[in-house]
């Protein structure tokens, strides 16, 4: 219709009042597979088949063995609104089912050439079936078939085709069908999962208990080297999955499998929290590889927010972000990657423990994670051998490098010092190092109240702008916890009248400047918690050891010495490596001293 016009006020037709509400549930092929792919597990099937063709733009077909639908209410599963998961509001408060709303196969009938068959214990083996198209009802019919359902989608979108043009190439219609399937599979071990395209069998797995098994059949076991098991129990949510290491990084958080009570989601408080957890071990625009289960009271999460269902919302999820951080900073710091660097969930007993094996944690650079990745698969290779031949030599420390036991060999440009260890050649960033010491110190020191700070001989004094000085006054207080004192010295002319102990050598202008850009970022300054991270790891940056300052032996020697005890010592602040780490093994190779 042209603007302006007045127009009749009518009630919609049935039909179009379909095809309205399929377009909030179903967007794509993806949509459809996880609609069916839900109803499978609600059935409790132990045995899921998803086939596609043209990645689902033609035919999606999902098969599993659960409790079925009874031939008398076939016709009631077509109808909107009609679920047999819940009777009432108190239902869906305590939902335990990923479905609820009783209206994805009404939607995905009106919409495609739809066939739903399906037997019962009692019917089995005969099920009963019935195709929807234009809207149209068949006629039920009968067909042999053991207990399960089986839903067939045809030409998705045939009666809809303004929404058809939206469909991408089928290419990568049907890598988000993959990358789905293998969501869910992580979350639903006791299923053996099947998904094929054109014809062929593209993925599948065998029901386990074990969720690194699961892993590990889902992404392989280099990928499954990378990731530590994390666990944590609280009063009010229970945390189960397994955290990557923090240089197995991604460019984007579509490697967060994130689970509440099963249902997967893609939820930006969650995701976030996972963000703060790594904070520091991570560079900029990075993600790690999460898999993250949630088990809470349901009461807690409101799961009928998003039409796909795909965020959810929290009685109180401040909360719930900061026990997820706070959980997922405690098991980092921990740094599970030193004690089983050599024992990654990949390997199996008989191939743990060669001496050569190169360490995966510092094999990857972020930069290059495809290419390093290669790396490590050919190396792996090569040290089946080293460990046929183990037995011969001294078994490695588990509990891998320590900084103490390093012999520094010297500085190179001034920037990097290099060490050995028993088994490799070393390289320290000094900065880098000197910057992770100086943050864990000063976070202590906040951690215990207050960090120490030094009064200057002579005050300095700094120009802001009007902006800025605004800022400046409202964060004093806060600053002085941090132990940067500043007195109002004019209108936009602040004195710094104290500094941090640990940065009594700092540039301060500098220092102080960055200080206020940080602050200028941050939308409220009374909760300093929340940036004090941030602000520390800005403020240690201004420590005094820099890339391009002579060290002497002792001073390196020392360097290492405080390494040992700190936190995190692998990575500064801001997420780059502290060290690199050659095997000699690898350098062998370069010289070809060995093959
Ligand atoms: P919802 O899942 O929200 O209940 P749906 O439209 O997805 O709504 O499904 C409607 C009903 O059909 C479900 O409540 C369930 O009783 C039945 N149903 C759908 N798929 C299956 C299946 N694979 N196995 C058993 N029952 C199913
Ligand atoms: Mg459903």
């Amino acid at each position: 219709m042209e603007r302006g016009q007045v127009k009749k006020i009518q009630v919609l037709p049935k039909e179009l009042v379909h095809k309205i509400a399929a377009g909030e549930v179903v967007e794509r092929p993806v949509s459809v597979v996880k609609e069916l792919v839900e109803n499978s597990l609600d059935a409790g099937a132990t045995k899921i088949s998803v086939k596609l063709l043209r990645g689902g733009t033609e035919e999606i077909l999902v098969e599993d063995n659960g409790v079925g639908i009874k031939a008398s209410e076939l016709s009631l599963a077509l109808k909107r609104h009609a679920t047999s998961k819940i009777v009432s509001l108190e239902d869906l408060e305590t939902i335990h089912t990923l479905g609820f709303r009783g209206e994805a196969l009404a939607s995905i009938a009106h919409v495609s050439r739809f066939s739903l068959e399906s037997a019962t214990e009692e019917s089995a083996p005969i099920a009963y079936g019935l195709k929807m198209q234009e809207g149209l009802l068949s006629q039920l019919y009968e067909l042999p078939r053991e207990r399960g359902t089986t839903v067939r989608v045809a030409e998705l979108f045939c009666t809809t085709p303004a929404r058809k043009k939206f469909l991408k190439r089928y290419e990568t219609e049907w890598s988000h069908v993959f990358d789905l399937i293998q969501a869910l599979a992580l979350a639903y071990l006791d299923v053996s999962w099947e998904l094929w395209h054109e014809g062929k069998l593209k993925f599948q797995c065998p029901a386990t208990k074990d969720l690194k098994t699961r892993v590990i059949d889902v992404f392989g076991k280099d990928y499954g080297s990378q990731l530590y098991p994390f666990s944590e129990g609280l009063s009010e949510l229970e945390l189960e999955g397994f955290l990557g290491h923090p240089n197995f990084c991604k460019s984007n958080n579509r490697h967060f499998f994130v689970y509440i009570n099963g249902r997967y989601l893609q939820d930006k408080l969650l995701n976030h929290a996972i963000l703060q957890g790594y904070q520091s071990l991570l560079m900029q625009r990075q993600y790690p590889v999460v898999i993250l289960k949630i088990t809470l009271d349901p009461r807690q999460v409101d799961v009928n927010v998003h039409p796909a269902k795909r965020e959810v919302r929290f009685a109180n999820g401040q909360a719930i972000h900061s026990l997820i951080s706070r959980a997922i900073q405690k098991r980092l710091k921990e740094a599970p990657w030193r004690q089983e660097v050599f024992n990654p969930i990949s390997l199996e007993a008989e191939e743990a423990l060669p001496l050569q094996m190169p360490r995966p944690s510092f094999q990857y650079s972020p930069s290059s994670t495809k290419q390093e990745g290669l790396a490590f698969k050919e190396s792996r290779a090569s040290y089946t051998q080293a460990a046929v031949q183990q037995e011969l030599l001294p078994k490695p420390q588990v509990g891998t490098l320590s900084f103490l036991s390093l012999r520094v060999i010297g500085q190179l440009k001034q920037t990097y010092i290099l060490a050995e260890s028993e088994e490799s050649l070393v390289l320290i960033d000094q900065h880098a190092a000197h910057e992770r010491i100086g943050y864990e110190k000063l976070k202590a020191e906040f951690a215990m109240g207050r960090i120490s700070s030094q009064r200057l001989l002579t005050p300095a004094a700094f120009h802001f702008s009007f902006s800025q000085a605004v800022r400046l006054k409202e964060a004093s207080e806060a600053l002085e916890r941090l132990g940067i004192e500043i007195d109002e010295f004019g209108p936009s002319t602040f004195m710094l009248k104290a500094v941090p102990k640990l940065l009594a050598e700092a540039n301060f202008e500098k220092l102080l400047e960055e200080v206020v850009e940080a602050l200028e970022g941050y939308d409220r300054l009374d909760a300093l918690e929340e940036h004090v991270d941030h602000l520390l790891a800005t403020m240690a940056c201004h420590r005094q050891i820099r890339a391009g300052q002579k060290l002497e032996q002792e001073e390196m020697q020392d360097l290492l010495r405080q390494l040992e005890g700190t936190p995190h010592g692998y990575h500064c602040p801001h997420g780059r490596p502290v060290m690199v780490d050659i095997p000699f093994r690898e350098l062998e190779k370069s010289f070809k001293r060995v093959l």
